[in-house]
């Protein structure tokens, strides 16, 4: 060994070797070595770090964007008329007091179901002072609101031919009495402020507004610098209120219309238009009325200008709620009730079933307290078929007429379309 050099012969060829070069090439080898372990076990620990955060974000995600789907059954009955004998026969003598309930004792379980319900009140509450009167303007006592709260009554729509029957006054002491009995109203306002608060309420979650407009007064003119006492249809304001709801983040507009012909059970031309408007413009439900008798109801799947495709909801007319009309089918009223999901998910509405009570209207005939009483025809023939219940003959038979009559122009219960069962291409 000479110096740091080693010799060394291997199969008789000799060899030098640098020690020193070595060394210096094995300390090299070996800190490469360390770096290339130390590197590697720093790129899992990030990578595993950065799978954790992964996972944290993906599940504070899930946890803010699903939510739960919201359910609302709505429910909607007809116009709520009251004839000179519809009052004069709920009055009690003895205990001096007006009194309703009698005539809505059958059905009162159908119109109390709904997480919220909607009526149109065609008459007005203009107060005992000015006289109670029928047609052809009507003031009726207060206590058929107290009536129809009991049975659960929640929103009435005012704007209707009649609500003008008692003037401006009489337009602001309806709403004043409805404040008092504690339901709701749209429609017909004491300011023009109140005309641009459109009402809202929240339902189980879901908020919904509710519009209401009619097409006149009965040529009763609407004072001049007081256009807001009655939502009058008319496009421009139709819009408008539109507006005014979307702007509360609803999640559902509902518009009770007051339209068409009396006594017509078919929808014309204009109805269909203005319900196209409506749907077009981001209305959700159409709740018609007006014609006295019951018009068809239709649900459609529609693509609004921005291409979104929803599902929508008209009913016509529902027929009088109660009223001592005599005309033919004037004494059938539908009681409807819908069934509506907002998806969690997509935050889309769907309207899933709409099913309806038949009730009819019976006079039991004059000097009689309670003369009308609503009667709900199914449970009663059924009733009678079995032997059972207190109608005659007479009645069975104008029920079994009637309701055919309603189901005719109705049709069958809207159900909930059922996904499409996934097709499979395995051959069994
Ligand atoms: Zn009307």
């Amino acid at each position: 060994m000479k110096g740091s050099i080693l010799e060394m012969k291997i199969n008789g060829k000799k060899y030098k070797i640098n020690v020193k070069k070595m060394i210096t090439s094995i300390m090299i080898l070996i800190a490469i070595i360390c770096l290339a372990i130390f590197g590697a076990t720093k790129l899992v620990t990030k990578n595993s770090e950065q799978n954790e955060e992964t996972s944290v974000a993906t599940s504070s995600k899930i946890e803010t964007t699903v939510k739960e789907d919201k359910h609302v059954n709505l429910v909607a009955i007809g116009d709520v008329m009251c004839h000179n004998t519809n009052y004069q026969t709920a009055y009690n003598s003895s205990t001096k007091t007006y009194d309703f309930m009698p005539a809505f004792k059958n059905i009162a379980q159908y119109v109390g179901k709904g997480d919220i319900t909607i009526g149109n009140l065609e008459t007005t509450f203009a107060g005992a002072d000015r006289g109670y009167s029928g047609y052809p303007t009507f003031n009726s006592p207060e206590a058929l609101g107290e009536a129809l709260k009991e049975i659960g009554v929640d929103i009435v729509s005012t704007a209707n031919n009649h609500c003008m029957d008692k003037g401006a006054k009489g337009v602001v002491a309806t709403l004043d009495n409805l404040d008092k009995i504690g339901i709701s109203h749209t429609g017909t306002y004491r300011s023009k402020e109140e005309q641009d608060t459109v009402l809202v309420k929240e339902v189980n979650g879901l908020k919904i507004a509710f519009l209401s407009f009619t097409y006149g007064t009965n040529g009763i003119p609407i004072p001049n610098g007081q256009e807001y006492l009655v939502n009058l249809i008319d496009e421009s304001l139709i819009l408008e209120q539109i507006e005014l709801a979307k702007k509360q983040n609803v999640d559902l507009i509902c518009a009770s219309m007051h339209w068409g012909i009396e006594y017509a059970q078919k929808q014309n031309k204009e109805q269909e238009k203005l319900a196209d408007l409506l749907f077009q413009n981001g209305v959700d439900i159409i709740i018609g009325n007006h014609a006295h008798v019951i018009e068809p109801m239709e649900k459609r799947n529609i693509t609004l200008p921005d291409g979104t495709e929803k599902e929508v909801f008209v009913v016509y007319a529902l027929g009088n709620f109660i009223s001592a009309q005599t005309k033919q089918h004037t004494r059938d009223t539908a009681i409807l009730d819908m069934k509506i999901t907002q998806s969690g998910a997509t935050g889309k509405i769907s309207i899933d079933e709409v099913d309806y009570t038949p009730v009819y209207c019976y006079d039991k005939g004059k000097g009689v307290y309670n003369r009308y009483e609503l009667v709900d025809i199914r449970t009663s023939m059924k009733e009678y078929e079995e032997g059972k219940g207190n109608i005659s003959a007479s009645l069975y038979n104008t029920l079994k007429s009637e309701l055919a009559d309603i189901e005719k122009v109705l049709g069958d219960p809207i159900k909930k379309t059922e996904a499409k069962p996934q097709e499979t291409s395995e051959e069994v």
